[in-house]
């Protein structure tokens, strides 16, 4: 699995771990989604595993009642790029993802002429996000979610939960893209549907190939192809970790949650008592349930790794939530639609700068610690904008990969590069704690003044303050957890360190 990973990104490793899934799923086209049509049988009911134990077989029960994915469209008729007129637009975006189109709106905005290419640029993502409500309010975005709850609730062991007092939403994605298109179209962003293979640089433009024959000329070109990283380079061994999912939005006969409250992490593992092999498993590398109760009998459920070196399978984790929905007496009835989630965290950052510029996932974006990306990549897109169209229309007569450094230094500026080195810090200690080393971690995180652990999931911390944070972990955490902080962290601190004096201005 190793060498997978490092041969060829998370391509490979996607195929094998759905291979180890056993089930007939095909790669969609981002390669870290596989998120296309399923041919399981339609079954009204799930047949639970007899007994207390947790079978394989209940896992393939609930995959059976994973309806056939229908693409849904939205309807829009997006102005199309004429190749025949040769035209060389100012930016070519390639990626219709969250990140690309909210760069390729504003930019257009300001007058200048994008075409924004992706293989399916009508189609609802597929995704199901969810941010803190305080991130979309700042971005103005509220009225782009579809579900807020009041509070999140965290279980660390069977004792009662942490009530976090944080506003959570699920964004309403159709209605996200919906706006972003509306803009595109009425700033006159042309479209192209197709898979850019190939970047030709010249001195003045670059040739983006696409996989039907079209040839696109622009004068910047940025990638916005998620984790697929299809055109920026990377110079180091690529060396993530994974966080892995496994989610389903089920109507259910009932659950236990409180429809006020998201759940936004369980890692209680009593329900895995009567299973001592997958209570082992858990006990090593742990998963928790983060779920979004819409209302009695209708939820999303997904079991996740937070984060592991090499990724767990999907076999793993549905078992261990097939075994969890059980003890929690959760039935379920029809699965609405699924969520495979290989999202890769930390690793190196992308050549800087290099003539292709980028953002999201492909640029390095994700947050190190925790997997999530939306709010930040949406709060960076007006940096991005910003700076490609001060470079555009700049009078001085810079091309080419001099052209593309500024663009780059406005997207990771020392301070943000130091931020996301602590960020690899944390992910670095959390890949080393086992299930009760996690408890104890998040027991004291949690506990922190909000204004900390706010401020270090929405990466609104710099290196001062999140010196300062972690200090005051160390200092609320258990006389164990700080044990557990100095023998799994004292490495990846060094690390830290070495890499914060050689990453200069
Ligand atoms: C299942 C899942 C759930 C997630 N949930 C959350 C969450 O709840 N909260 C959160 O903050 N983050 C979440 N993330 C992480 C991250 O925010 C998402 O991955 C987000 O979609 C990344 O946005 P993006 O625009 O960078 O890339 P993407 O959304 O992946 O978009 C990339 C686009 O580029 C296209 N593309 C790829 N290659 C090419 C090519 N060669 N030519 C043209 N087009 C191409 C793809 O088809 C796709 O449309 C999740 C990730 C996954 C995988």
């Amino acid at each position: 699995m190793d060498s997978l990973l490092r041969t060829h990104s998370s391509f490979e490793f996607l195929h094998a771990i759905n291979r180890f899934a056993g089930n007939a799923t095909t790669l969609s086209s981002s390669k870290s989604q596989i998120h296309e049509t399923r041919f399981f049988p339609k079954k009204p009911h799930l047949k639970w595993g007899h007994g207390g134990c947790c079978v394989k077989a209940s896992s393939s029960a609930l995959l059976e009642l994973v309806p056939e994915i229908k693409k849904e469209l939205l309807d829009f008729e997006l102005p199309l790029y004429d190749p025949s007129k040769g035209l060389v637009v100012d930016l070519v975006v390639v990626g219709g993802g969250p990140s690309g189109l909210a760069v390729a709106q504003q930019v257009s905005d300001a007058g200048l002429t994008v075409c924004s290419i992706d293989p399916s640029p009508q189609q609802i993502w597929p995704n199901n996000y969810g941010v803190w409500v305080d991130e979309f309010e700042a971005m103005d975005l509220l009225d782009c979610l579809d579900t807020t709850w009041s509070s999140a609730v965290v279980y660390i062991n069977e004792n009662s939960p942490k009530n976090l007092g944080r506003p959570y939403g699920r964004v309403n994605r159709k209605q996200l893209k919906s706006k972003m298109l509306k803009k595109c179209i009425s700033n006159g962003v042309k479209f192209h549907q197709a898979k850019v293979i190939k970047v030709i640089h010249e001195e003045l433009k670059s040739l983006l190939i696409c996989n039907d024959g079209v040839t696109i000329q622009a004068t910047l070109v940025l990638d916005a192809t998620g984790f697929s990283r299809s055109l920026v380079q990377y110079d180091k061994p690529y060396n993530p970790g994974y966080q892995v999912a496994y989610g389903i939005l089920a109507e259910v006969e009932e659950h236990p949650f409180d429809v006020d409250k998201m759940l936004f992490m369980d890692w209680r593992d009593s329900h895995l008592n009567n299973n001592p092999e997958i209570k082992e498993r858990n006990s090593k590398i742990p998963t928790f349930l983060y779920a979004m109760p819409f209302s009695s009998n209708r939820i999303f459920l997904e079991e996740t790794s937070l984060v592991a070196r090499p990724g767990l399978k999907f076999e793993d984790i549905q078992e261990r939530m097939v075994c969890r929905l059980k003890h929690l007496g959760i039935k379920v009835k029809s699965i609405e639609e699924d969520e495979r989630c290989v999202i890769p965290m930390g690793g190196p950052l992308p050549v800087l700068p290099q003539r292709v510029l980028g953002i999201g996932g492909t640029a390095g974006m994700v947050h190190p610690s925790t997997g999530y990306m939306v709010a930040r990549t949406l709060a960076a897109a007006p940096i991005v904008a910003k700076s490609i169209i001060h470079y555009l229309n700049s009078e001085k007569t810079v091309s080419g990969t001099d052209l593309s450094a500024g663009i780059w230094r406005d997207l990771w500026p020392i301070e943000r590069r130091r931020q996301r080195e602590f960020f690899c810090f944390g992910m670095d200690l959390l890949l080393k704690l086992d299930l009760e080393g996690t408890r104890r971690f998040f027991d004291a995180f949690f506990d922190l003044e909000p204004r900390y652990w706010h401020g270090f999931l929405s990466s609104r911390l710099f290196l001062p303050e999140l010196m300062t944070f972690g200090l005051s972990l160390f200092g609320r955490a258990s006389n164990t957890c700080r044990l557990d902080m100095m023998v799994n962290g004292t490495l990846p601190l060094g690390t830290m360190i070495n890499n914060l004096v050689q990453d200069r201005e």
